[in-house]
């Protein structure tokens, strides 16, 4: 019995997350890729979201299932749209049977000074890197919290505890995650829900590998000069973090281990804001 009960631990412990269910949006690349295949190594059936061909997103689905024997389901949802996220929450739940886990991920990005910020990228931007938590986590906190457990992460960025110029938008997005993932902590943590930000500074994605080209066109300098001089201007360890150090965090604060982290803002910016 001894024996059978140290096997479960140690099973337990290499798969934390067995029986979890978990959305995760903005996971057909980048950061939410690398949550979501973090999720089902550790035994979480998983609702993949995002855009981009229909053909890659089947094939990433079934290899995800498929390597680490878990449920694996999509949804198109556009996090623009409140009605289109409620019915994700739904086809979830009626998939999973129940969501324990959600990740708000999905995230966009625009560089502009303020004067000639476009409105329609900022509304744009708030509706996708902010609105979206809130719509999603209203469908499921109930659901939640009746059962006595729930894990909230939502990925901020370093830009949600500083500023840079040109990213209104995106700083105010990001800044009012930060405040929103508070007080579902305090909301939630009477029900053993958890809730948590994480705050990347650059991580090797194709969002930031758009921003370096982009950045070299307009400053006419060499890529390199890009990364060195602008993006790890400020990030002391001179590194960009990986998607699979973020989706070690994130497994961490969905497990029993995270149950008394919650409302708190966790950078992982190499000590860029602690400057
Ligand atoms: P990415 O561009 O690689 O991926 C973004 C994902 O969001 C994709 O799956 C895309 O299809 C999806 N998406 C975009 N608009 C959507 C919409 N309207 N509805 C549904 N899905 C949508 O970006 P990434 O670098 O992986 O960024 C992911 C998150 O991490 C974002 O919130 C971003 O702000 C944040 N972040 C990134 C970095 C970084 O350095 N890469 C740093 C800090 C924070």
């Amino acid at each position: 019995m001894l024996v059978l009960n140290r096997k479960m631990d140690m099973q337990s412990s290499r798969r934390p997350l067995e029986g979890r269910a978990a959305i995760v949006t903005g996971s057909t690349s980048g950061i939410g890729l690398g949550i979501a295949k973090a999720l089902a190594e550790a035994g979480s059936a998983v609702m993949l979201n995002g855009f981009g061909h229909r053909d890659d997103i089947e094939m990433q689905r079934r290899s995800l299932a498929e390597a680490h024997d878990v449920d694996v389901a999509y949804s198109d949802a556009d996090m623009s749209q409140a009605d289109a996220i409620r019915s994700m929450a739904e086809q979830g739940t009626r998939r999973f049977g129940q969501i324990d886990i959600v990740i708000n991920n999905a995230g966009i990005q625009h560089v502009a000074p303020v004067e000639s910020f476009p409105p329609e990228k900022w509304d744009q931007i708030l509706a996708i890197n902010l609105s979206s938590a809130f719509h999603l986590v209203r469908a499921i906190f109930e659901g939640m919290k009746a059962r006595n457990f729930g894990r909230i992460v939502n990925i901020s960025s370093a830009h949600g505890l500083i500023a840079s110029p040109f990213k209104s938008a995106y700083v105010a997005a990001k800044h009012g995650i930060v405040g929103f993932t508070k007080v579902v902590a305090l909301e939630g943590a009477d029900a053993g829900v958890t809730s948590n930000a994480i705050c990347p500074g650059y991580v090797w994605t194709p969002l930031v590998e758009r921003q370096i080209d982009d950045q070299a066109k307009s400053h006419k300098i060499p890529r390199e000069a890009v990364i060195r001089d602008v993006l790890l201007k400020n990030q002391p360890n001179k590194r960009f973090a990986s998607v699979e150090e973020i989706g070690a965090l994130t497994v961490f604060l969905c497990s029993d281990g995270g149950s008394s982290i919650t409302g708190a803002a966790i950078p992982v910016d190499g000590g860029w804001t602690a400057h």
